[in-house]
Order: C-alpha cells, then sequence, then structure tokens
C-alpha cells in the first residue's frame, strides 16, 4: 500500500528574475515498511523534497498524499495535526531539548500534543534503540550516537505512518551510524515503520529497500535493492 505520495510536485524559489527550480515536477510513491534512500548532489532539491512530503513547506504546484489525505491543501491547524499524528522527523542535528532527560525528550512531541503515553510501546521502542540504560541522562552526557537514537525513539513514539529523516547520520561517525542504521532498519523489520531518508552516504544508503537519485529537482534513478556498487 501506498503510504506517501508526490504527484506533479514542483516548488520553486526566487521571483521572475532569479526563479530556482528546486523540484521539477516529480511523481514518486512511498510504499508502507519499506526504506527509501533518497540520493543527490547537494542542490538537487532532496531536503526541498522532504519537506514538501512531511508538510513543513508548500509546493508551487502538485500534490503532496499521506495516508489519503492531501497534505498540499492543508490549513495550518491540519499541517499541525498531521505532523503529531502521522509524520515522524529526524534532523542531521538531532535537535533534542537539551534541558531534558532522555526518555522527557522521547515523550515530549507526546506530552505536547495531550496524547496519552503506550507505556508497552515506549518499552519496546527503547529496547530496540538500545536507550534502557540512559534514560535520565541529559543530551550533554550521551555520545552523538546516543542523541541520535533518542531522536530516532522520539520520532517513533506517536507511531507516525512515516518517519523522515534528514541526513540522520551526517554528524556521526561510522560506528554510530551503524547502530542508528541497524535501529531504523529494524523498525522497518520488526513493526512495517516505513522510512524516507536522505543520505550523501552510500554505505547508509546500502541499507535502504530503494534508492532514489535526484539531480536538477528530477528523480533521475528509481533502485529497488541495489547493490553496493549500483549505489556509487
Ligand atoms: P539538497 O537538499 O539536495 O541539497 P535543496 O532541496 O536544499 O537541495 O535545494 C534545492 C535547490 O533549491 C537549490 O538550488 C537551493 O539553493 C534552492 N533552495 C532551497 N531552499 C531555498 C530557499 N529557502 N530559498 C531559495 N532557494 C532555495
Ligand atoms: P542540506 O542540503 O544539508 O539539507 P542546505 O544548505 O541545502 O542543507 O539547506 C539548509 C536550509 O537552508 C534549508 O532549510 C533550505 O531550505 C535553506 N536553503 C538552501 N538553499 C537556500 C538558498 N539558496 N537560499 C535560502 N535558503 C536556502
Amino acid at each position: 500500500a501506498t503510504v506517501a505520495q508526490a504527484i506533479d510536485l514542483t516548488k520553486t524559489y526566487g521571483d521572475k528574475d532569479a526563479v530556482v527550480t528546486a523540484l521539477d515536477h516529480v511523481n514518486v510513491e512511498f510504499k508502507r515498511g519499506q526504506m527509501t534512500a533518497i540520493m543527490g548532489p547537494s542542490g538537487s532539491g532532496k531536503s526541498t523534497l522532504m519537506h514538501c512530503m512531511a508538510g513543513l513547506d508548500t509546493p508551487t504546484s502538485g500534490k503532496v498524499i499521506v495516508e489519503s489525505l492531501e497534505v498540499s491543501s492543508m490549513s495550518q491547524k491540519e499541517l499541525t495535526k498531521l505532523r503529531r499524528e502521522q509524520i515522524g522527523f529526524i534532523f542531521q542535528s538531532f535537535n533534542l531539548v537539551p534541558t531534558l532527560t532522555a526518555e522527557e525528550n522521547i515523550l515530549l512531541p507526546l506530552q505536547i500534543a495531550k496524547k496519552s503515553i503506550d507505556r508497552a510501546w515506549f518499552d519496546r521502542v527503547v529496547d530496540v534503540v538500545g536507550l534502557r540504560s540512559r534514560l535520565t541522562h541529559r543530551p550533554s552526557q550521551l555520545s552523538g550516537g546516543q542523541q541520535q537514537r533518542v531522536a530516532c525513539a522520539r520520532a517513533l513514539m506517536a507511531r507516525p505512518s512515516v518517519v523522515f529523516a534528514d541526513e540522520p547520520t551526517g554528524n556521526l561517525d561510522s560506528k554510530s551510524s551503524s547502530e542508528v542504521l541497524g535501529f531504523l532498519k529494524s523498525s522497518v523489520s520488526q513493526y512495517g515503520q516505513t522510512i524516507v531518508m536522505v543520505t550523501h552516504d552510500p554505505r547508509a544508503a546500502s541499507y535502504a529497500d530503494r534508492v532514489l537519485v535526484l539531480a536538477d529537482g528530477n528523480v533521475t534513478r528509481d533502485m529497488q535493492h541495489p547493490s553496493y556498487d549500483e549505489i556509487l
């Protein structure tokens, strides 16, 4: 089943005199339970695609559909609800609240949304990311890899339909990168999480079921289970 879809998605920046086409009539579908990596050179439109898909940015034309809902025509209020309930986002820079513990960071979005906390689900997510012994630590007491695992757990707590991750391993060493990617991958295999991840790293992309390559705002390659050599 299709979880998220871009239809003829176009995004331009600037005015008549200096138009930048970040996305040029992009058509793409993301299927449930798949991990997709989006690659391509800097400036090819990867971040813009993710931001439009996640309702963080408004397309110039075309549509974004998430779980049969048309994101591209939603009001701000509807977008806030969508981002809280259907979408998880993981940033390169972790974006944790420094004064809160790991556990408080993981639960914060649910508390802001005034949602009840499913303790069994919390335990499962915490165990999968291997954070059990770090729950009372603040971000400054955690390694980069541990901080990103907290951010992953936070993104998964609301059981989102899809998680968008923008360079999730961009600030991590290779050991921490493998841990974070292994965890994201196990959320796909263990409970069918759908993940769309931007990455420059072919090794990170090799964890994905599918690799899309963007160039100048167009999808130029779309590979299912590519080998490492095909990604390079
Ligand atoms: P990538 O994530 O692949 O590096 P981006 O989506 O960030 O690419 O950018 C695609 C193009 O759109 C680039 O030419 C970039 O300079 C331009 N762009 C992105 N965001 C903005 C913005 N807020 N204002 C103007 N141009 C932008
Ligand atoms: P990355 O490729 O690592 O995601 P970018 O440098 O492309 O980072 O973009 C970082 C932020 O700056 C994004 O929010 C993007 O929309 C914005 N941005 C990118 N290019 C431009 C630009 N030419 N003018 C204004 N904002 C931009």
